[in-house]
């Protein structure tokens, strides 16, 4: 059956990688040779996991998976790597943190997946391996491992009353795949990305050695594998900056039908990150809506029917699409008093239409963990495991209106198929030192066009549509001279990566001929060709 046939293939697949390291064996066998303690497999279910994403869009089967049980097991198999002799086609590596890629970032077809992730039990399971978060409270930070989630690092954190500054809107994502991309939402206008808050890593080398690097050590591959797509090393360990975790938070949305007011009160309120505490908010967000199946969606549990403002009785002439300003307030449970007068202040300065304020209060945690909530909903009617043709973009301040008038009122028509958020960020709360890539302006819009594709028979929610709809958005861009960059980038062709990179390219080729001159490492980014 097609099923022995694929068993047969991939046993033959294990042979030859054997083979290749130097390990004339069966499947088998014992990998004492190699020296590795934890699992190298073919088990057809672990293959299968490792060969897709979050965006269901590309399936690349890897030649085995590895579960390490140590930072040197991760050293020792791209030493392998390294010593396999080219006749042999060598192999590749590419670490795996949760798999939430959109286009196969983290696959590799000749070559061995390493699961970071998995095998990762939560604070309480009392393992040995992978290390357990440690908090230095005195020095307000956390070492955890690379393949850590977000959500345990904030658990174990807490306990000492302390938690990240800098966050993603969802926590089922591993620390070192959200540190080779950049890591942002609302607190990113404050605090900088999350590769703005990493102190020290332990990186693995695409030479196979396992070194520190921070700001003082190594500065080249510490400032190098931020941002780097996973380009010059594997993150085993990352330091992390702690504050005092807030107990509450006051999440308030309010609605905008003008856009120019919209992205106003959005930069005033980003340009207040130098301001005390208590004169700015915590976190600054916005989406947009062009349409009402939002009321049904995701992220909405706010528009619940209980409020009284009818979505649709605020649609006014202009274009028809309304902004939603989404900000938060943190506070101890002992401030709750001055934290009504410090969002009433706050608010008071914006441009909002009047009867749209939506207010609710919730634990800081649940307020952390919200897109998690959502997608248990989604996943309860099979809407979680479909493909995800996500689109996001830094979009330069000066361009954002012309941005609006193309896509939101233009391209996009009145379906989105899933949430579009937009929000700006402070250039200079990012580090230019690291691989991660922005516009030029002071001050950029990320604008995440996060959609699924659903086969319900109707044209514009299949994946072609919006696929299609995702090239137009970016012709758009390219004609009318709108520079942005990708988020999360996705090309095929070299010349499209240099452009991407722009000043930042020859650093990192160089960075690259230093750190993984043979390209054995995350070949799914599709940037460097595997050079054996
Ligand atoms: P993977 O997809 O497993 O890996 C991504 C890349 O990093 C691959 O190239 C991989 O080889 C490499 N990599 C993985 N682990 C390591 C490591 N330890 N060392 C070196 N390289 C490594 N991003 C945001 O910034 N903000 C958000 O709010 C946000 N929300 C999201 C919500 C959802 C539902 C999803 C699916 C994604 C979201 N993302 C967000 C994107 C997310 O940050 C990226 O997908 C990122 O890659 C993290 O996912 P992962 O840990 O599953 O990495």
């Amino acid at each position: 059956s097609a099923m022995m046939v694929s068993k047969l293939l991939l046993a033959f697949a294990f042979c030859r990688l054997m083979a290749t390291v130097g390990l004339n064996m069966g499947p088998a066998v014992e990998l004492s040779r190699l020296g590795i303690d934890g699992l190298l497999t073919i088990d057809p279910s672990a293959v299968e996991t490792a060969s897709i994403d979050f965006g269901l869009m590309t399936r690349n089967p890897p030649l085995a998976v590895l579960h390490p049980a140590s930072a040197d097991d991760i050293a020792r198999l791209i030493r392998a790597a390294v010593a396999t002799p080219e006749e042999y086609g060598g192999f590749t590596v590419s670490a795996r943190g949760h798999g939430h890629s959109i286009n196969g970032q983290a696959q590799t077809g000749n070559g061995v997946v390493i699961e970071m992730s998995s095998g990762v039990g939560g604070v309480d399971s009392g393992r040995d391996f992978p290390p357990p978060p440690i908090v230095s409270e005195k020095e307000m930070f956390v070492d955890v491992w690379g393949g850590e989630l977000w959500i345990d690092v904030l658990k174990s954190t807490l306990r000492y009353g302390l938690a990240p500054r800098s966050w993603t809107d969802y926590l089922y994502l591993s620390v070192g795949g959200t540190l080779s991309n950049g890591g942002i939402s609302g607190q990113a206008f404050n605090h900088g990305p999350q590769i703005s808050n990493v102190l020290e890593l332990d990186v693995v080398t695409g030479n196979g050695e396992l070194t520190t690097c921070s700001n003082e050590e190594n500065p080249d591959l510490f400032h190098g594998v931020l941002g780097g797509l996973g380009q010059f090393g594997i993150i085993t360990r990352a330091r992390i900056v702690l504050e005092q975790a807030p107990q509450r938070v006051r999440w308030i949305r309010v609605l905008y039908s003008n856009f120019t007011a919209f992205t106003r009160d959005q930069e005033r309120l980003i340009s207040l990150h130098a301001k005390p505490k208590n004169e700015k908010f915590d976190y600054v967000e916005g989406f947009v809506i062009v349409d009402e199946g939002l009321i049904n969606n995701w992220r909405s549990s706010f528009f619940s029917p209980a409020n009284p403002v009818k979505i649709s009785s605020l649609k006014k002439a202009d274009g028809g699409v309304l902004y939603c300003l989404e900000i938060t307030k943190n506070y101890h449970e002992s401030q709750s008093l001055t934290v009504d007068q410090e969002v009433e202040a706050l608010l008071k300065e914006l441009d909002y239409i009047p009867e749209s304020v939506f207010t609710t209060d919730l634990g800081y945690v649940d307020f952390l963990d919200r897109v998690h909530t959502a997608e248990l909903k989604l996943r309860s009617k099979g809407l979680w495991d479909v493909p995800h043709p996500w689109l996001n973009l830094f979009v330069p301040k000066s361009r954002i209106a012309d941005f609006d008038r193309g896509v939101f009122k233009g391209i996009l028509g009145n379906n989105t198929s899933g949430p579009i958020l937009i929000y700006p960020m402070n250039k200079h709360k990012w580090d230019p030192r690291s691989s991660a890539v922005t516009p030029d302006d002071d001050v950029f819009y990320l604008v995440a066009l996060l959609r699924s594709a659903i086969d319900n028979g109707e044209e514009t929610q299949s994946l072609e549509y919006l696929s299609n709809q995702n090239h137009q958005i970016i012709a758009f861009c390219s004609n009318e001279g709108i520079e942005v960059k990708q988020y999360l980038p996705h090309y095929t062709m070299e010349e499209e990566w240099a452009e991407h990179f722009g000043d930042k390219w020859p650093e990192f080729q160089r960075r690259k001929m230093k750190f993984d001159p043979h390209h054995i490492l995350a070949t799914g980014q599709r940037i460097f060709s595997p050079s054996k």
